[in-house]
């Protein structure tokens, strides 16, 4: 089922992120945790797709599994910074033989020794969902930053090169992780003004883990509110703690943002279905 459907039929959507195997995690072990996950019911899963391309054939197996085995409607992200685009082409062909209709249309992040920009890559985005777009019947999804992607000059002009990519052909977007939710408002405010017009995702992370809070901010640089501070500075190396205060966080985050009539939350479970459990409890009344 293509996720614009979805998000016509119901809002607000609740959606969990997965990602494919790597060193810690087996593709059994990913599946039996999406599987437990899917218990959950969640609108969709998306399934993430490794900036250098090396998860390609693990991001289609799941992405399809999610839907032919769970019956949980599957997005697969494709990302195109370290991928020919004749190559990328043939991939998101592959998706669609596999039966996959929604595609979150990444660039990915600049990879150390991979030539980028290069003539036979596609320089943006924009460029990736306008292909996609000629490929088929797909329902395209693209990345926003509330905070102003790490690379931009500013937040302004970032809204201006996400309305180009809206423009080429997104039928939805989904938020890098924000842990403020007055800076996801004022950005709403400032996209709309700008003709964005399309749903946005808030994308939310519960941080359970201190380790967690260090890499999410080297990532993204994301701006940690007083009251999330004091809640790491006192749980940190309790990991009880850490988790039940992180949930908690999430899940009035969460609350707040469907209070303002936000079009989905897309949960950054990684990979943890124990966390996206507690969270869907502590929601139940919110979202019936
Ligand atoms: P773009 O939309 O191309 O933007 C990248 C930068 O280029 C921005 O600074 C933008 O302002 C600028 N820009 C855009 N157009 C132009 C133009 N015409 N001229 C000049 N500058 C321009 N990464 C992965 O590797 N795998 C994943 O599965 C993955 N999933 C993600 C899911 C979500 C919801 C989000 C928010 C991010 C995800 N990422 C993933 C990270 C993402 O790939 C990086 O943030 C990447 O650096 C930017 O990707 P983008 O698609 O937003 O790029």
């Amino acid at each position: 089922m293509k996720i614009k459907d979805i998000l016509n039929e119901k809002t607000p959507t609740i959606s969990f992120e997965i990602f494919p195997p790597n060193a810690r995690m087996s593709l059994n072990q990913v599946m039996a945790a999406a599987a437990t996950m899917a218990v959950q019911k969640p609108d969709f899963m998306s399934v993430t797709y490794g900036a250098a391309g090396g998860t390609k054939e693990n991001t289609v197996k799941i992405a399809s599994s999610l839907q032919d085995y769970l019956g949980i409607p599957s997005i697969a992200h494709l990302t195109c910074v370290a991928t020919e685009k004749e190559r990328v082409k043939e991939i998101a062909l592959e998706m669609k033989a596999a039966g996959i209709e929604n595609v979150l249309a990444l660039r990915g992040d600049i990879q150390d020794g991979i030539p980028y920009p290069a003539p036979d890559k596609y320089a943006h985005a924009a460029e990736l969902v306008a292909e996609i777009r000629q490929l088929g019947d797909f329902c395209i999804g693209g990345a926003c930053y509330p905070e102003g992607h790490p690379e931009a000059g500013s937040r302004e002009q970032d809204i201006l090169y996400l309305k180009e990519k809206v423009d080429a052909g997104c039928d939805f977007l989904t938020t890098q992780m924000f842990f403020d939710n007055d800076l996801f408002r004022d950005y709403m405010y400032c996209i709309r003004e700008k003709g964005i017009n399309v749903p946005v995702l808030a994308g939310i992370m519960p941080v359970t883990n201190a380790a967690q809070l260090r890499r999410i901010y080297s990532l993204s640089q994301a701006h940690m509110p007083k009251k999330f501070e004091r809640l790491v500075e006192k749980f940190g190396d309790k990991p009880e703690a850490m988790m039940q205060a992180g949930i908690a966080y999430a899940v009035d985050q969460i609350i707040d943002l469907i209070a303002s009539g936000v079009s989905g939350i897309h949960i950054y479970t990684m990979n943890k279905p124990q966390v996206a459990a507690k969270i869907m409890e502590n929601l139940r009344d919110v979202i019936k």
